[in-house]
C-alpha cells in the first residue's frame, strides 16, 4: 500500500477531486489517501492557507494529489503553490498538451509536453527598488539548467518522443540564455537518439499557433515556460482537460491546471477530467503504470465517443454522471 497526501482544495475542488479519487480507487491501485486541508478552509480552521502539517505530510509521503487551492488576496499570505514548490524543491513543471479525437478543435494532432524550470529565472524573487524604478534579476544557473534538461531528455526517452525544442531569448539575454543553452547541449550528448533544436521565444509563440503539431517536447526557463504553457493549453481548448505535475528529486505534486472556479462550485457541472488525469500521472509516478494507462484510455475513449461529455465540452453530463461513465470504461 502506498500513502498519498490528498488535498481537495477550494471551490469545485471537492467535486472534481472526489471524482479523481473514485476513479483511482476503481483501477484497483492500492493507495491510502491521507487528507490534508489547505486553502480557504485552512484559513478558517488554522489561520493560514498552508499549515505546516500539509508540507510535513507531503515530505513524508513524497507524493500528493492536489485540488485547486485559493490564496486569499491582500492578506499577506504567500502563494500556496509557490510556497509548495519552494519548500519541496519541485524543480520541474510538466504540462502535457494533447488534442483529443472527437472534440471540435481548431487543431488536430497536437501531442506535446512542456517542461518548465520551476525554481529560478524571473521567479527567483530577487527584486528591488532603485532610483526611478525597480529592477529584478533573472537568475540562470548551470546546475538548474542541466537538471531541467536532464528531466526533459529522460521524459522524451521514457515516452519515446523524438525531439526536444529549447526555448530562449539568447539574442537579447546573451549571458543567461547562453548558460541555459550550453547546459542543454551538454546534457543532450547522453541522448543521441533524440533530436535537439532551439527556438527564440517570440518565434516559438508564432510557430506554436501556426503549426503546433510539429512540436514534441518544449523545454524552457521559468517565465517563458509559464507563458507557453498557457498558450498551449489554449490550443486544445482548455482548462477542463489540462494537468500539471510538479516534480522534485524527492517528491511530486500532481494537479489540474485550472483554478477553483467558484462561479460553478457546488453545482455538479465542473469537468473532473483534468483532476482525473492528474490522478493518472500520479499513479504512473508511483509505479502503477497499467492503472494510469487504463484511466487515460478511458478518458480518450469517452471523448472520442462523444455521447457522454460535461457541459464545457459541449455535452450535458454532470460531474458525478461523467465520473460514472469513466469508471465504466476502465475495464
Ligand atoms: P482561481 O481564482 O482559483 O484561479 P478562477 O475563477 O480563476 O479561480 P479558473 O479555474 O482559473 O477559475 O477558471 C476560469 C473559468 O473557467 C471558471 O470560472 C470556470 O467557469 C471555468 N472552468 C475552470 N475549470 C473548469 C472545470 N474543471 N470544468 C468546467 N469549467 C471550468
Ligand atoms: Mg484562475
Amino acid at each position: 500500500m502506498k500513502n498519498v497526501t490528498l488535498i481537495y482544495g477550494d471551490g469545485i475542488g471537492k467535486e472534481v477531486m472526489s471524482s479523481a479519487v473514485e476513479v483511482i480507487k476503481a483501477t484497483g491501485a492500492d493507495i491510502n489517501f491521507e487528507e490534508e486541508i489547505a486553502g480557504l478552509e485552512a484559513v478558517e480552521k488554522y489561520g493560514e492557507p498552508l499549515p505546516k502539517k500539509v508540507i510535513d505530510s507531503i515530505k513524508k509521503n513524497k507524493v500528493a494529489l492536489k485540488g485547486p487551492v485559493t490564496t486569499p488576496v491582500g492578506k499577506g499570505f504567500r502563494s500556496v503553490n509557490v510556497t509548495l514548490r519552494k519548500e519541496l524543491n519541485l524543480y520541474a513543471n510538466v504540462r502535457p498538451v494533447k488534442t483529443y479525437e472527437g472534440l471540435k478543435n481548431r487543431y488536430e494532432d497536437i501531442d506535446l509536453v512542456i517542461i518548465r524550470e520551476n525554481t529560478e529565472g524571473l521567479y527567483a524573487g530577487i527584486e528591488k527598488e532603485i532610483e526611478g524604478g525597480a529592477e529584478t534579476t533573472r537568475l540562470i544557473t548551470k546546475e538548474a539548467s542541466k537538471r531541467i534538461a536532464k528531466y526533459a531528455f529522460e521524459l522524451a526517452r521514457r515516452e519515446s518522443r523524438k525531439m526536444v525544442t529549447a526555448l530562449h531569448k539568447a539574442n537579447i539575454c546573451k549571458l543567461t540564455d547562453r548558460v541555459f543553452l550550453d547546459a542543454v547541449n551538454e546534457v543532450h550528448k547522453d541522448y543521441p537518439e533524440i533530436e535537439l533544436n532551439d527556438l527564440i521565444i517570440d518565434a516559438a509563440c508564432m510557430n506554436l499557433v501556426m503549426y503546433p503539431e510539429k512540436y514534441d517536447v518544449l523545454l524552457a526557463t521559468n517565465l517563458f515556460g509559464d507563458i507557453v504553457s498557457d498558450l498551449c493549453a489554449g490550443l486544445i481548448g482548455g482548462l477542463g482537460l489540462t494537468t500539471g505535475s510538479n516534480i522534485g528529486k524527492d517528491g511530486a505534486i500532481f494537479e489540474a491546471v485550472h483554478g477553483s472556479a467558484p462561479d460553478i462550485a457546488g453545482k455538479d457541472i465542473a469537468n473532473p477530467t483534468a483532476c482525473i488525469l492528474a490522478g493518472a500521472k500520479m499513479l504512473n509516478y508511483i509505479g502503477y503504470e497499467k492503472e494510469a494507462k487504463k484511466i487515460e484510455n478511458a478518458i480518450e475513449g469517452l471523448i472520442k465517443e462523444g455521447k457522454y461529455l460535461t457541459k464545457d465540452l459541449g455535452g450535458n453530463l454532470g460531474t458525478k454522471e461523467f465520473t460514472k461513465r469513466v469508471i465504466e470504461r476502465l475495464q
